[in-house]
């Protein structure tokens, strides 16, 4: 089974989607942990990306294409994957249908979690990550138990994504209502569209999916 998660920056598709992928064994393919992962690791893709992504702007339809192309893939692809980030232009998201044939692949299900875009500002700029583990906490929905101790490894250092900051999730959100909005049309056309309530509690939207997915 593939599915799609889509929904503007802040709607829980990424951390739905880690829950999913424990629960159903699909495995998460988030472009935007692919990028950056490239930038990271310095290399020339890292490098080309960085500008773009600090600005909260779309990189290009062509390098996000033959990423996600190569991660699909790869062996743990097999059983099925949830695409968190992808496709987010109509041109990505026809590359999508044209790759998946090729490969004898399908989507099964394209889910959009649905928002308000002035609750994904507090949501997205109060977001920082473990540095050792990667745990996702919130200055304000999700703190660690111990004030600045991660609770699952114990680290004391946290970091938040250079592109979290109010100015660029702005910028991120039009180009959302801009360039990724228009998908839900496209997908609705198909009839595989479905949507949950992101604004309900998390272990609702889980069951929400859960439920959508079968
Ligand atoms: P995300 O982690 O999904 O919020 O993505 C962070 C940033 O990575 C976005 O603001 C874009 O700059 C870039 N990005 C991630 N996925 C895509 C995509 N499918 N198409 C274009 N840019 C992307």
């Amino acid at each position: 089974m593939n599915v799609i998660f889509l929904g503007p920056p802040g709607c829980g598709k990424g951390t739905q989607a880690k829950r999913i992928e424990q629960m159903r064994g699909l495995v998460q393919l988030s472009t935007g942990d692919m990028l950056r992962l490239e930038i990271t690791e310095e290399t020339e893709l890292g490098n080309q990306v960085k500008e773009v992504m600090n600005a909260g702007q779309l990189v290009s339809d062509d390098i996000i294409v033959k990423l996600i192309s190569k991660r699909i893939d790869e062996p743990n692809c097999q059983n099925g994957f949830i695409l968190d980030g992808f496709p987010r232009t109509l041109g990505q998201a026809d590359a999508l249908s044209i790759m998946l044939s090729d490969k004898g692949l399908e989507i099964s299900h394209v889910i959009e979690f649905a928002v308000d875009d002035e609750a994904m500002i507090s949501r997205i700029t109060g977001r920082l990550t473990c540095d050792s583990c990667g745990t996702g906490y919130h200055d304000e929905y999700r703190k660690p138990q111990k004030e600045g101790v991660c609770d699952v490894c114990g680290g004391t250092e946290f970091s938040r994504r250079p592109d979290d900051n109010e100015e660029t999730v702005r910028a991120r959100l039009v180009a959302y209502h801009e360039q990724t909005a228009p998908i839900i049309a496209y997908y609705d056309d198909k009839s595989v569209l479905r949507s949950v309530n992101g604004m309900a509690d998390i272990d609702q939207v889980t069951a929400e999916l859960n439920e959508v997915i079968g």
